[in-house]
């Protein structure tokens, strides 16, 4: 049985009309640059993510860069974000010549610990403290979110801002004091990224920057144009970051259906959940299925399972046996960012932060997509069954 890790031209038959339609309507009027697409997008990410102002930019990328250029984090700055997170957390910071400060995370969901945040924000004798320390960026794994309360708490304390990474995690809800909150909803910023394979993708790169604060919002828009407000005047440094209208209009067709993906990919997870349970090998030691910290709170979108990752004993092995059953894998991600080459200049050592480190040894993402069959599901539980039987 041939399983991908996902299966976008599923998707995209299922809504092929609507699609090609909207990308002919754009092709008709030659309007490609903002515009009435890119603003009702704005308006309607806004709306689902419950947040005043949404907007459109280039990618996920480029939207942690205009978060950081918006509160102007530059040199002499400190960001503290995850070691475990896709490169562009961390490089964001690093391409506008601050300093990429890690904290390790929690096992259970692999997300920012905030215990280990305290003790770095109150331990005066670290090296960065010679920097000032800025901002923190979370970053939702896999679908759920970091745990915002506390981390919070600990920003507001400390006079930091938060940039919410949650490229992977549109419409994930969060149990706050004050209440459900979706992501992108409690830092002063949220990103989004449309990346063809997060939960909402384009038909190319996108992204967006979401945030409550209506001067915050402005200043984005400003930054978007090269912090031109009119034409040929220039007030700010900024750059291109724009949406494309095409890609904002196919979004907007897509995120028509994006709730319901989003309860199927929570289905397929109860799913392996349960095949999982049944199988014993959580009992025998040799894999653990992902922990939903916020499930059981009331709220519906407790995961958005962008990813579905199991952490797993001889993992790089399974995943070779796996591949040749026909089911692709990957994992998310083999080396921490405090070890990758291009931060060495940082001087951090393998051994600083162990819970990432661990992360990156064990953890293994399955095939999860709307699409994705029971039958499919079963054969993949039980490959790996086989698999552990030897
Ligand atoms: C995908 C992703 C990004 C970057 O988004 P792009 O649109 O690919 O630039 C940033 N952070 C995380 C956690 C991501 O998964």
């Amino acid at each position: 049985m041939n399983i991908p890790l996902l299966d976008l031209k599923a998707q995209y038959q299922s809504i092929q009309q609507e699609i090609n339609q909207k990308i002919l309507e754009v092709a008709s009027s030659q309007k490609f640059i903002l515009g009435s697409e890119v603003e009702s997008l704005e308006k309607e990410i806004a709306a689902y993510s419950e947040t005043r102002f949404a907007t459109g930019v280039s990618s996920g990328s480029d939207a942690l860069i205009v978060s950081l250029m918006a509160f102007d984090v530059g040199e002499g700055d400190a960001v503290i974000t995850t070691p475990f997170t896709f490169f562009a957390t961390a490089g964001a910071v690093a391409r506008l010549k601050a300093r990429p400060v890690f904290c390790d995370i929690d096992k259970t969901g692999c997300n920012l610990s905030p215990e280990k945040l305290e003790e770095l924000l109150e331990d005066q004798s670290k090296e960065h403290q010679s920097l000032k320390i800025r901002a923190i960026i979370p970053v939702h794994l896999y679908g759920q979110c970091a745990d915002m309360t506390p981390i919070m708490n600990l920003a507001r304390k400390h006079d930091l801002f938060v940039i919410e990474d949650a490229a992977q995690a549109i419409g994930a809800e969060y149990p706050s004091f004050s209440g459900t909150k979706k992501a992108c909803a409690m830092g002063d910023f949220g990103v989004l990224s449309f990346f063809p394979s997060k939960n909402l993708g384009a038909f190319g790169d996108g992204g967006m920057v979401l945030t409550n604060d209506d001067s915050l919002a402005q200043k984005i828009k400003l930054l978007r144009v090269h912090g031109s407000r009119d034409k040929y005047f220039y007030e700010i440094l900024g750059g291109n970051f724009r949406l494309d209208a095409l890609q904002a209009a196919i979004l907007r067709v897509k995120l028509k259906h994006l709730e319901s993906w989003q309860q199927k990919r929570i289905e397929k997870a109860s799913y392996y959940d349960g095949i999982f349970k049944e199988s014993g090998l959580g009992e025998e030691g040799k894999i653990q299925i992902p922990v939903s910290l916020h499930k059981d709170k009331g709220i519906k979108n407790y995961h958005v399972y962008h990813q579905y990752v199991i952490r797993a004993e001889k993992r790089d092995r399974l995943k070779e046996f796996l591949k040749e059953k026909g089911v692709a894998t990957a994992i998310y991600y083999p080396l921490p960012l405090h070890l990758q080459k291009c931060f060495s200049y940082l001087g951090y050592k393998e051994g600083d932060f162990p819970v990432a480190e661990e992360a990156a040894r064990e953890v293994l993402a399955l095939p999860i997509y709307p699409e994705l069959t029971s039958d499919q599901q079963e054969f993949i539980v039980s490959s790996i069954q086989s698999f552990y039987k030897g």
